[in-house]
């Protein structure tokens, strides 16, 4: 099928009429195209939320209406969930089980939670902090949001960046990440249907280091919203300065997942599999360095190399399928190289990191899940993001010295410990730089609750009230209740003239 793109209320091609492949990663065969979108594609789409946004007619709607549309969108979503069930399935080789209670269930979450939230914004009470005068505070949209996003969790990154920033009053263009553009564009056949005005909501498909680039530099973009690599975060927040520009920035993360002599061996095992192998290994927030203490080290290896030999890798399609493919062919490589590398340097490869065969998908991206051992701290494998299925183990001593190795990343967005000592437990919280420390559990994100980086895995939140925060201005107005003439505080400058 050849899509469209979704720009001031209408489906069109790339101006250029050049067209770019999308893949199923499970068969590594074409399944649609989507336009090319060329500079004057993206031009035309920040023209048309420029226009949306600067004539009020979406800013200046109240909370309330705004949050209408989100509710209607939730339960257009709800309407065809089979639909986007089996789109995002498709797109990114998840397994179905997957999708179906998690990605699309929480995606509806997240919006109906939005919609609420923008009607409870809070704020600094109205009064007089002088005594000439009251005062108060208003929250009030930046503009123009460039939403840049990955390929993991196409529809709910989406959903992270670009319905805040909506719900709060801003208009946005949004970049979907080129290999998995179709659920995006679903999103926009549901806002198109739901009668969300035209121009609020674009989306312009095309490579990342076109248009992408070229939102950062356009002085008509007011902010930019990415969720994605450090590297391209870095690259973005250089090119955002050409008009200075808010950027807020959800990045890569190295999640450490700590093990202490009285965890729960069996428990922690179930969870680190599962930290380890959601979405394919592809998550950011995934559990990728095992911190396993000496006294209970043996037991957790057997233990998860008895557990990873019943993962079951194979068709996205198939119910019983725990991993999918990687999302692409050289992603693939890049995740062989990590394990060989990982080699190199000192690890020893206890199971996994080949490619299966699996009858019907000989060209797909797999790879079994890898357990790699390694006494080198500085192996790229513990310092950098993978983002595929490996799992990096290590031994520790003691508390100090697996807290300082935890934290000696570049990343801080998630971290788990394990231990029943509830002294150790908050003290680890607080010594984690990380936005997220889990205690006995790793990877749950409430709508609720801020998914924020700490260092280079970025600033600024998703989810959560703060989430809405990040798509304003903070306003201070001020109005003078004395009705002087002369106010006192005037003597300091033309005192007795
Ligand atoms: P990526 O940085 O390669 O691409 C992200 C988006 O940026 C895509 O839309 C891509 O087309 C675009 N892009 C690529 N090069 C660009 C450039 N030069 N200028 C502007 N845009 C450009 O990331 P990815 O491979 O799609 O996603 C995986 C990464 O995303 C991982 O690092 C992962 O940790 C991160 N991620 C972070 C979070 C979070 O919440 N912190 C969530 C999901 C993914």
């Amino acid at each position: 099928m050849n899509w469209k793109m979704y720009i001031d209320g209408e489906w069109v091609d790339s101006k250029t009429g050049k067209v770019m492949q999308v893949l199923d990663p499970s068969k590594g065969e074409p399944i649609a195209t989507v336009p090319e979108g060329d500079i004057e594609d993206l031009n035309y789409a920040i023209e048309s939320a420029r226009n949306a946004f600067d004539d009020g007619r979406w800013s200046y709607l109240t909370p309330a209406d705004r949050s209408m549309y989100l509710l209607r969108i939730a339960e257009e979503i709800e309407k065809r969930f089979d639909d986007f069930v089996k789109m995002e399935t498709l797109i990114t080789g998840k397994p179905i089980k997957q999708v179906k209670s998690y990605d699309v269930p929480y995606t509806i979450d997240n919006i109906r939670f939005i919609a609420g939230a923008a009607r409870i914004i809070e704020g600094k009470s109205m009064g007089e902090y002088v005594s000439d005068g009251t005062s108060a505070i208003r929250r009030e949209p930046i503009g123009v949001v460039g939403v840049i996003t990955p390929w993991n969790y196409p529809l709910m990154m989406v959903v992270w960046r670009a319905f805040p920033a909506i719900a709060m009053g801003n208009t946005v263009i949004i970049k979907p990440a080129s290999w998995t553009p179709l659920t995006t564009l679903m999103l926009a056949e549901v806002v198109h249907k739901v009668g969300v005005p035209k121009g609020v909501f674009n989306v312009v498909t095309g490579p990342g280091s076109k248009i992408g680039e070229e939102i950062a530099r356009s002085k008509k973009v007011d902010m930019i919203a990415f969720t994605g690599s450090t590297e391209v975060g870095k690259r973005l927040s250089e090119l955002s300065s050409s008009n200075l520009k808010k950027v807020s920035l959800e990045l890569g993360g190295k999640a450490p997942f700590i093990v202490f002599e009285d965890g729960n061996v069996e428990g922690a095992v179930e969870a680190a599999i599962v930290g380890g192998l959601i979405n394919n290994g592809e998550d950011c927030a995934n559990s990728t360095r095992y911190y396993v203490h000496e006294t209970i080290y043996e037991k957790f290896i057997n233990r998860l190399n008895e557990r990873l030999a019943k993962v079951k890798v194979g068709s996205p399609f198939d119910e019983n399928t725990d991993l999918g493919p990687l999302i692409s062919k050289s992603h693939l490589e890049r995740v062989k190289r990590y394990i060989d590398q990982g080699i190199n340097e000192g690890g020893r490869l206890l199971t996994g990191g080949t490619i299966p065969k699996i009858q019907g998908h000989e060209n797909g991206f797999y790879l079994s899940p890898a357990v790699i051992e390694t006494e080198n701290e500085e192996s790229s494998i513990v310092k950098e993001e993978i983002f595929g299925p490996v799992f990096t183990v290590l031994k520790f001593k003691d508390y100090e010295d697996v807290i300082r190795r935890a934290n000696d990343v570049i990343y801080g967005l998630g971290a788990s410990v394990w231990t029943k000592d509830v002294i150790r437990a908050v003290r680890a919280t607080r010594d984690l730089r990380f936005g997220t420390v889990w205690i006995n559990e790793h990877v749950v994100v409430p709508s609720e609750m801020p998914w924020a980086g700490y260092k280079q895995s970025g600033h600024g939140a998703s989810l959560s009230a703060y989430s809405l925060e990040e798509f304003t201005y903070i306003k201070h107005v001020y109005f003078d209740i004395t009705g002087k003439v002369r106010k006192d505080w005037y003597n300091s400058i033309f005192k007795g003239s």
